[in-house]
């Protein structure tokens, strides 16, 4: 799946945009900065993906991907642009709202954090519209190689008593580095486990 062809398909700001829900999908999604797009660089072995999602006008809206023909995978720009204009905000999570809440064959949401911070304002606020929409999601804790001995493993500690309250959070945490290539596999098997649902 991973070592197969990972063709841009479309950038959707708007709901109107969106292809046809006729593909299982998986979406990646996590606050700016958080290591998104060195992790699915990581994942699919290409640079191409993350610069075609970065890209002006591509980075409030939801950027999607065909993994072979049974699959795509959704970039979800980062969020939490406090200096976005307040339309352009505005505009963006209503598309987040509507795609979340009316996608049959989004299977699963990939909520990166930061391995060396833990869970910001924001990202609760992402897990309680993945609550309400009933989005499954599963937390990935990115930079593993950077935080000093036993800081990941009290963030990890954190975290998980915090997806405990949310009904649509998954209780096992994945951990990667896309620096060190740890913790791929982990990810790439739980995307590929969803295609046998
Ligand atoms: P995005 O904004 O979420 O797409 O984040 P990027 O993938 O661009 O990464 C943000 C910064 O974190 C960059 O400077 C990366 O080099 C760095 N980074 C990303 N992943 C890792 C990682 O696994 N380990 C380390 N040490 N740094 C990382």
């Amino acid at each position: 799946l991973f070592a197969g062809p990972v063709d841009f398909l479309l950038s959707a700001p708007e709901l109107h945009h969106l292809p046809p829900a006729d593909r299982i999908e998986v979406c990646f999604a996590g606050r700016s900065n958080v290591g998104k797009s060195s992790l699915i660089n990581a994942l699919t072995g290409r640079k191409s993906i993350a610069r075609a999602s970065n890209t002006p006008g591509r980075t409030q809206a939801l950027n999607f991907f065909s993994m072979g023909d049974r699959l795509r995978l959704v970039d979800l720009p980062g969020y939490g642009y406090a200096e976005a204009p307040v339309k352009l905000v505005e505009q963006w999570q209503a598309t987040l709202k509507g795609y979340l809440a009316g996608r049959p064959t989004l299977r699963r949401v990939f909520l990166l954090i930061d391995g060396r911070h833990g869970a910001k304002k924001v990202d609760h606020e992402i897990m309680e519209l993945l609550d309400r929409s009933a989005v499954p999601f599963q937390a990935v804790l990115t930079k593993a190689d950077k935080p000093a001995a036993g800081t990941i493993e009290k963030v990890a500690e954190a975290l998980k008593t915090d997806l405990a309250r949310h009904p649509a959070a998954y209780p096992e945490i994945l951990t990667t580095s896309s620096q060190k290539h740890e913790g791929l596999e982990r990810v790439r098997a739980a995307v590929a486990g969803l295609l046998e649902l």
